[in-house]
């Protein structure tokens, strides 16, 4: 039953005011009742910022947003085989749809869908406190509708389902990965019904698209505690399904007394301590995939213990075939990821006494650009039960840090251009581009690195011309 309430006022801006005031005013003309719905009104109640503002119509939704298109004087897009129309209000996106009604068959995909009531349509959503209603119609303007108790689990929390659970996760799995996604992003606890669903139907998750799938695991990085979306994954069996090379990483192994970190609640931990750090998509992946390599390269050493020697460079591999599989950008982002899991062992390398200058001029020149990001990972991959070593640890991380900017202010690596290019070599010895022009260059790129010679013009032509002497090279033209 629908119940109307009374709920505390919200605060609306000018521009939403505006907007609302248009689309009752077109709606009343049409004698078609509106309601403002979804995401937009959970938002709202719990005061987050939602820029997605999306209203149902008992009636034609791509009829009332031309009205109101026209009464506001911007242009209206019409999808029409979804029966949905679209415009944008200032930096609102707004959406119309009419109210409708889905039937699932189990031997298909997509729904049979049909012209419903405002109750169909709030039944066919996800959770409860995205299936609230806000009326927009003279009767009860601005009164909350609330079938399902939504308001009540807005207060205590709760993911709940309007449904049965189990019949909401089959007729569309990917709702399971918007659970953990509302847990992580909104700090919501599933019911216990919740989660024994999301177990029941885990497998089904292999009917959704990748594209769907992979939209939603982003969402879980970028929410503020991203652990609790991933721990939930793993506990209802959808982890195994989706990033089963992630789920693999758990447990503990005991060989003559001796057992290793739990390398999958070391992640997380890993990634919620980048998540409070940095706010970037990608570095956040890296962090979640930063020892992916483990569970192949785990070994038990007699005398020495658990070692995963080359993980970094296992694990970088395994970073493609997971961005593939996923459809993630395989340009810069992929490069990117790789470029962090392989080098997350480095700097923490740095932290041991006798650290010599080269070993940071070759980080800084490693990383180039992408140093501090790699400082943020590093610095989060810091995790122990020992406060004490914690403590530690992050106090000579903080020494890597200073001695790694001391080296860069020094030598100017981490951008680094050749002080000598291709095209001065090629002239000052009359060749042409060949194997033989990148030998030099490299030598003197390591001479620079080793601390043999300074990153300067005069040193590196002096070392130029010495290193072609030895090939038997002579300068064509004097300078
Ligand atoms: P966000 O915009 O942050 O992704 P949202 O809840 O607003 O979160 P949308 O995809 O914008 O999600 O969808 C708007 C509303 O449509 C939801 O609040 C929910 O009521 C409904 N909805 C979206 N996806 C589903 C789904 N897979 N199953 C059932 N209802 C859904
Ligand atoms: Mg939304």
């Amino acid at each position: 039953m629908l119940i109307r309430k009374y709920y505390k006022p919200v605060s609306v801006s000018d521009e939403e005011q505006q907007l609302y005031e248009a689309v009752a005013a077109e709606a009343a003309k049409l004698q078609a009742p509106v309601y403002l719905v979804g995401g937009h009104v959970r938002d709202k109640l719990l005061q987050r910022e939602s820029k997605d503002i999306d209203f149902t119509v008992v009636g034609d939704g791509p009829q009332l947003a031309e009205a109101v298109g026209k009464r506001l004087g911007v242009s209206v897009v019409t999808y029409k085989n979804f029966g949905t129309a679209r415009l944008q209000y200032h930096d609102f996106i707004v959406e119309f749809v009419g109210a409708r009604r889905e039937s699932y068959r189990p031997a298909s995909r997509k729904p049979e869908v049909q012209a419903g009531t405002l109750m169909d349509d709030l039944a066919r959503r996800d959770f409860t406190i995205n299936a609230l209603a806000i009326s927009l119609n003279a009767d009860d303007y601005g009164m909350v509708l609330d079938a399902f108790d939504g308001l009540g689990d807005l207060e205590r929390r709760l993911l709940r389902t309007p449904l049965d659970p189990d019949i909401t996760f089959a007729d569309d799995p990917l709702r399971m990965l918007r659970a953990a996604r509302f847990a992580a992003q909104l700090d919501f606890t599933p019911l216990v019904e919740v989660r024994q669903a999301m177990r029941n139907n885990a497998e089904r998750i292999r009917i959704v698209s990748v594209e769907r799938i992979t939209d939603e695991l982003n969402k879980m990085l970028m929410a503020p505690k991203p652990s609790i979306a991933f721990d939930l994954l793993f506990k209802t069996g959808l982890l195994q399904e989706v990033l089963p090379e992630l789920a693999l990483l758990y447990g503990v192994e005991h060989i003559e007394g001796k057992g290793h970190k739990d390398n999958f609640y070391h992640t997380l931990q890993v990634l919620d301590q980048v998540a409070r750090r940095s706010d970037h998509l990608w570095l956040r992946w890296a962090a979640l995939l930063h020892d992916v390599g483990k569970y192949d390269t785990k070994r038990f050493e007699k005398g020495k213990g658990w070692t995963f020697h080359g993980h970094e460079v296992v694990g970088a591999r395994k970073v493609e075939a997971i961005f593939r599989r996923l459809h993630l950008p395989l340009n810069e982002p992929l490069k990117f990821v790789q470029k962090m899991v392989l080098l997350h062992l480095r700097p923490i390398a740095l932290s041991k006494e006798e650290v010599t200058d080269s070993a940071m001029r070759r980080l800084l020149f490693d990383a180039g650009n992408d140093l501090e990001d790699l400082l943020i990972l590093c610095e989060s991959d810091i995790t122990s039960k020992n406060e004490k070593k914690v403590k530690k640890y992050l106090e000579n991380f903080q020494l890597v840090r200073r001695k790694l900017a001391e080296v860069e202010e020094r030598d100017r690596i981490r951008n680094w251009q050749p002080p000598v290019s291709g095209e001065v070599i090629m002239k000052t010895f009359g060749k042409p581009p060949g194997r033989e022009i990148g030998i030099i260059k490299e030598a003197i790129r390591e001479a620079i690195l080793e601390g043999k010679i300074n990153n300067t013009f005069e040193d590196a032509y002096a070392f130029m011309l010495q290193k072609a002497a030895e090939l038997g090279w002579e300068p064509v033209t004097k300078n």
